[in-house]
């Protein structure tokens, strides 16, 4: 049975009860962060954890416990569930009170957290995705990782029932970024990405492939770029925590370029599978 984190204990999954009073279900006023693992060990926790930081600071959201002690605890939930390669969830919401909208004086922020299993299976893993494409109806903070996810949530549906992986969105012709990704194009050699203002969350695994590309002498512009420019661009793919780095080779109805993984693509892969090698061998050692 698994084995979920709430507050400071590990309990059953069945025993999780969430009061029907929580901010966090009420008004989606919470925060969250999701992992991946990799034979046991968390993917980029460092910067995982300070953008969860900020996502508190900028709500005004106390973190129940420290930082480090919410690591220690994460690493004990991945160890109880013996969890190899996965996700770790966990979200923090203000915690439970009489409903009104502000911030009540007296309240408790809530932690809970939450194994899955994913293997990573190279050889079964798909060449790339078909995008749709959504209208970027979202608030003006989504720099913030906040469980008000409703506007990603309307976007991502339109994508499912479309057929395609992921919905890509644009506020008028400016393309933002994914419903749960961050986008990239490449034209002429160069790697295209939204910069990381309020319109988009600041991936940490978008900051992870930018470095990949400074070490790997690929040149990049964080710039706005429109639907134009995404639909005719050498090379589409977008970025995310279980994404990691994700080909789109159709847009709709329209397929980029000749179909094919490019080879910027296709380097900044390569690079990425060889992190995660590199983390497995010294998990061993
Ligand atoms: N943008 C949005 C809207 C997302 O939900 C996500 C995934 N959480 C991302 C970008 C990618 O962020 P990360 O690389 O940190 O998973």
């Amino acid at each position: 049975m698994a084995t979920i984190l709430y507050q400071d204990q590990f309990i059953d999954r069945e025993q999780a009860k969430v009061d029907i009073e929580d901010r966090g279900y009420q008004f989606g006023d919470g925060i969250y962060e999701a992992m991946m693992v990799y034979s046991g060990q968390i993917f980029l926790l460092e910067p995982h954890m300070k953008r969860l930081e900020r996502s508190a600071r900028e709500l005004s959201l106390t973190l129940p416990y420290s930082v480090a002690h919410i690591t220690e605890n994460i690493k004990k939930l991945i160890e109880i569930n013996q969890l190899k390669d996965g996700v770790v969830y966990f979200q923090i919401t203000r915690g439970a009170a009489p409903r009104q909208h502000f911030f009540p004086d007296h309240v408790s922020s809530v932690i809970t957290g939450s194994v899955s299993n994913h293997t990573r299976d190279l050889s079964k893993r798909p060449k790339g995705i078909k995008a749709s494409l959504a209208e970027d109806i979202r608030w003006l903070r989504c720099d913030i990782k906040t469980l008000n996810l409703l506007g990603n949530v309307l976007a991502k549906q339109k994508a499912h029932v479309e057929g395609s992986g992921e919905a890509i969105l644009h506020r008028g012709n400016t393309v933002t970024e994914g419903s749960s990704s961050n986008a990239f194009i490449v034209k002429n050699g160069q790697l295209i990405t939204h910069p990381a203002d309020h319109f988009i969350l600041n991936g940490i695994t978008r900051l992870f492939v930018l470095d990949l590309a400074k070490q790997l002498g690929i040149p990049f512009v964080e710039r706005e770029f429109t639907v134009d420019e995404l639909v005719n661009a050498d090379e589409v793919f977008i970025t995310g925590t279980s994404n990691e780095v994700n080909p789109v080779l159709q847009i709709e109805q329209q397929v980029v370029a000749d179909g094919e993984q490019g080879p910027v693509t296709k380097k900044l892969i390569k690079a990425f599978d060889a992190e995660v090698e590199r983390i497995r061998t010294v998990s061993l050692s």
